[in-house]
């Protein structure tokens, strides 16, 4: 099967979230976290496309322009009732300039873009028959490969997830024929966690994993994708949560719906792990 990062991980998520997303493809209505997402990495890739060929960042103003763009086409899909709280239209808007702001004048002049360094997007073969798909945000010319997160807290390397920095590895090595010296997580705390902590957190770098924790990580991830095409050919994917809960999941409206119909069915999380 052909998989990125975020559809295997969507799948430890919740199996039934995975159904709807990439079984059935059901259409959901747009979340403003994702569009505010969305709107800092678009912002952020039109500035890097111009400095690798310039040599100098956009002026701020521009970014933030091209920021308030993206933020507008994205939030134009997302229905009214979900423009509330820390999801504000003007509350995004000011959020996302004072990040910029601060990225644009702490961090970005010190990143200089190598030759197709940003947005690539690579396939990469896995044993079993299988692919994994991805792009990487920025790659510079120290051979650091950064990932732009917008999260609802601090990022804690020590959490970091192997299977994502093995695969941003071998990309590196695909494109470029070497790995990358360090993975960096630049992330921007957007304020809608329990704290409301706005922050531009300093860089999480995390170093390349050695060849032996990425040749386990690559069987890993082989006898995962085929434990997920056997759920897939089974057809049988569980809620990991009771539905009225999930407050955050663009597809609780059928989600609760069928929920209700199948008699409230107790939830069951299945782990990845468990399927290796
Ligand atoms: S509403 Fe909850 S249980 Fe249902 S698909 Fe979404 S995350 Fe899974």
């Amino acid at each position: 099967m052909r998989a990125s990062f975020s559809r295997i991980g969507a799948f430890s998520f919740c199996a039934k979230k995975y159904e709807y997303r990439y079984v059935l493809e059901a259409p959901a209505p747009q979340r403003p976290e994702l569009a505010f997402g969305v709107a800092i990495h678009s912002a952020l890739e039109e500035n890097f496309r111009g400095k690798m060929e310039t040599r100098r960042d956009l002026p701020v103003e521009e970014v933030v322009a091209a920021f308030h763009r993206h933020l507008s086409a994205g939030l134009s899909s997302v229905p009214e009732d979900y423009l509330r709280g820390a999801a504000d239209p003007h509350y995004l808007r000011g959020m996302g300039e004072h990040l910029l702001d601060r990225f644009m004048k702490e961090r970005a002049p010190g990143l200089m873009p190598a030759p197709r360094g940003v947005e690539e997007p690579f396939r990469l073969p896995i044993p079993g028959g299988h692919e994994i798909t991805g792009k990487f945000d920025l790659l510079d010319t120290d051979w650091v490969l950064h990932d732009f997160k917008t999260s609802s807290r601090p990022y804690d390397a020590r959490k970091a997830d192997p299977t994502q920095l093995v695969i941003y590895a071998w990309a590196c090595e695909r494109i470029f024929g070497r790995v990358p010296k360090a993975l960096c997580f630049d992330v921007f705390v957007k304020g809608d966690g329990a704290d409301g902590l706005v922050d531009l957190q300093p860089p999480v770098v995390v170093p390349t994993p050695t060849p032996e924790v990425m040749a386990k990580v690559a069987r890993r991830i082989q006898l995962q994708l085929d434990g997920i095409a056997r759920v897939e050919a089974e057809g049988l994917f569980p809620r990991a949560f009771p539905p009225t809960r999930c407050n955050w999941c663009e597809f609780q409206s059928p989600c609760l719906q069928e929920w209700e119909q199948a008699g409230r069915p107790a939830p069951s999380r299945i782990f990845l792990e468990s399927l290796v």
